[in-house]
């Protein structure tokens, strides 16, 4: 890793969250691991169709620099590097999980796939980000980056998302999943795992209004 080079792609970023960086490369420096961080909003994993803003696999973090959550999303890329160091039992679940090569199938085999066994390898995936929340909430009480009852309301939205990505078998590209509509009707606690393990319509109403389109090109019955 060139630190140099990453200090001064963050060098418009908060004195706050600077001093987590330096911090986070300490880190990835000790257990081995690598940063990229890309220009521009999109980046891909590997081969999969698709793009994101960041992931990490374990070994590295790559992350878009021109996203409008950059900070938060390096955190949150951060909190699973350190469930992959740790060893965290959700991060060794969640590799097995064949949650995204489903979604990854044409449409007209998605559904000959059980949805019971669907929701066991959704719920695999939400586990792992739930955890990787409650880390970053830890983070961010440390170091003070961001205004954490917001955060708390964007995290328990992605978290919501999952539900809707199980019952539409779609992972829309959800600029809009931040949306005041959105935010207003997520509790101010982040989800217990209790609460994550039933799906609540009411909230999938809002999530189907705010994206829009989202059952477009779904085959519901075969
Ligand atoms: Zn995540």
């Amino acid at each position: 890793m060139n630190r140099k080079k990453l200090h001064s792609q963050i060098s418009d970023c908060t004195p706050q969250f600077k001093n987590f960086f330096a911090f986070a490369l300490d880190y990835l420096n000790e257990h081995n691991k690598t940063l990229v961080i890309h220009p521009g909003e999109k980046i891909r994993y590997g081969d999969e169709p698709g793009e994101c803003t960041g992931w990490c696999d374990g070994d590295s973090i790559e992350i878009a620099r021109e996203i409008k959550l950059f900070e938060e999303t390096f955190v949150h890329e951060f909190c699973h590097m350190m469930q992959a160091v740790e060893d965290a039992h959700c991060w060794n679940q969640n590799q097995k999980s064949t949650f995204w090569d489903n979604l990854n199938l044409p449409e007209d085999l998605k559904l000959n796939d059980n949805s019971v066994n669907f929701w066991n390898e959704t719920y695999k995936v939400i586990r792992v980000e739930r955890d990787c929340e409650a880390r970053v909430l830890q983070i961010n009480k440390e170091w003070q980056m961001f205004d954490s009852t917001l955060y708390t309301k964007q995290a328990n939205a992605y978290l919501y998302f999952y539900h809707y990505v199980y019952l539409t078998r779609k992972w829309e590209v959800a600029t809009s999943l931040y949306c005041d509509e959105v935010l207003k009707v997520m509790p101010s606690q982040l989800c217990t795992l209790k609460q994550l393990k039933s799906i609540d319509m009411s909230i999938m109403n809002v999530y189907n209004k705010v994206l829009k389109n989202a059952f477009r090109n779904i085959v519901l019955y075969k």
